[in-house]
């Protein structure tokens, strides 16, 4: 793909695109489109998510109201309380919560999220944004069903400065205040295809929404560009043995569950999948292209001969990432997940910070680039070099991953 197409596609669809909104239907269509030109089939698929309108949110510490936005999905009335703040969810720092609104300096996961529960906690405060940054942004989370397993806290997020002045001046109480109207919406995947001369395939998938305060250009436009630029090589090359079928995913923000949905909706035909080639962020100014395989060590081999081949180097490790790959690795389809980590200081996502400024099109050219190649060759292949097996230890970390099971201490 030209640095000049990169450009335009950047342009025309380097906007907030959250889980279920018209953005990000529009940007499922978009991408369809784009596919259709580089000669692909493509369609839209439609799948249910939770959704929610915010009609109030209301945090008063100490008699004063601090800015904040009220956790989505997490219920509707008003708790009053001291607060208590805990650097992390140990059992001691739990034995101070009890009958508290907790302010903690990580999200709460699945676990974590019913132990401070447990421990008697009525309501929960977080934080983001950066202390040193000039702006007052406050990222919007939600109360994510699969954690909350249907037992809501009120809880609000606030702006790191807020959190630190919080903190500063303990004691005080602090009431919470949340009116919201929770109900269903539709998310949506877009999925193009380029049959092979077998009936298998190698599926890719990147990501298509951005988180709320975030244009997404990194986080994950550069993916769906990849998708993309692999389509168009895969069709100027004639044809490959393996199918190439690109699933440009939405919700990913919300815990995976437009890949979620997929492999679920398709549950079918996932034995006719080889492989998962994920791609979530690539292309920044700066820093390292990993690979996270979820495939045999023989696979890391692989791509660790190839990247020697091209002169390209990547960090590849068998592990689990936080993406789309878990999905189809959770069904026993191997995957290779590429992302890109930059230094903080130069790229960040989820942000204001994450409007295009931090990518460039020449390095997307030349980190897809090579994925588009490196997914090629496999979809050439007389038989897919990676087995089709998930080794105990990634099916251990997908345990951990979907919180099936604790993490061993
Ligand atoms: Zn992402």
């Amino acid at each position: 793909m030209t640095q000049r197409e990169i450009q335009r596609i950047i342009k025309e669809a380097g906007n907030i695109r959250i889980s279920a909104s018209k953005e990000e239907k529009w940007t499922a269509e978009y991408l369809a489109k784009e596919a259709e030109k580089l000669g692909a089939k493509a369609r839209v698929e439609a799948f249910d998510v939770p959704v929610t309108t915010i009609n109030s949110a209301k945090l008063i510490a100490g008699g004063r109201e601090i800015p904040c936005k009220g956790y989505e999905l997490c219920g509707s009335g008003r708790v009053e309380a001291p607060l208590v703040y805990i650097a992390d969810f140990d059992p001691i720092s739990l034995s101070k919560v009890k009958g508290k609104i907790v302010l903690s300096d990580s999200y709460p996961s699945t676990f974590t999220y019913h132990d401070m529960l447990d421990a008697g906690a009525v309501g929960f405060i977080t934080y983001d944004g950066d202390v040193k940054w000039r702006d007052n942004d406050i990222d919007l989370r939600e109360l994510r069903g699969y954690m909350a397993q249907g037992r809501k806290a009120l809880g609000v997020n606030i702006n790191a400065k807020e959190a630190v002045k919080l903190v500063k001046n303990l004691p005080m109480d602090v009431v919470i205040e949340i009116d919201q109207t929770e109900g269903m919406g539709k998310s949506w995947n877009t999925i193009a295809e380029i049959p092979g001369e077998c009936d298998e395939w190698i599926t890719m998938s990147a990501h298509l929404d951005s988180r709320p305060l975030a244009k997404g250009v990194w986080d994950n436009l550069t993916g769906c560009l990849t998708l993309l630029n692999t389509l168009e090589m895969a069709a100027k090359t004639g044809k490959h043995h393996y199918g190439l079928r690109c699933v440009f995913v939405g919700s990913e923000e919300r815990g995976l569950l437009g890949s979620k949905a997929y492999v679920k909706d398709h549950e079918a035909e996932l034995d006719k999948i080889a492989l998962n080639v994920n791609v979530d962020m690539i292309g920044s100014i700066m820093g390292k292209v990993m690979c996270c395989v979820n495939a045999e060590e023989s696979a890391v081999a692989y791509l660790n001969g190839f990247a020697a081949e091209k002169g390209f180097p990547v960090r590849a490790m068998q592990r689990v990432m936080s993406s789309d790959s878990s999905s189809f690795a959770d069904k026993g389809v191997p995957a290779y997940s590429f992302g890109k980590m930059a230094p903080h200081n130069q790229a960040v996502i989820h942000s204001r910070y994450d409007d295009g400024s931090t990518v460039s099109a020449k390095q997307i050219q030349i980190d897809a680039d090579f994925i588009s190649e490196f997914t090629l060759k496999l979809a050439d292949a007389a038989i897919c070099p990676v087995p089709r097996k998930i080794p105990e230890k990634i099916k251990k970390e997908l345990d951990e991953y979907f919180f099936r099971k604790r993490k061993d201490a």
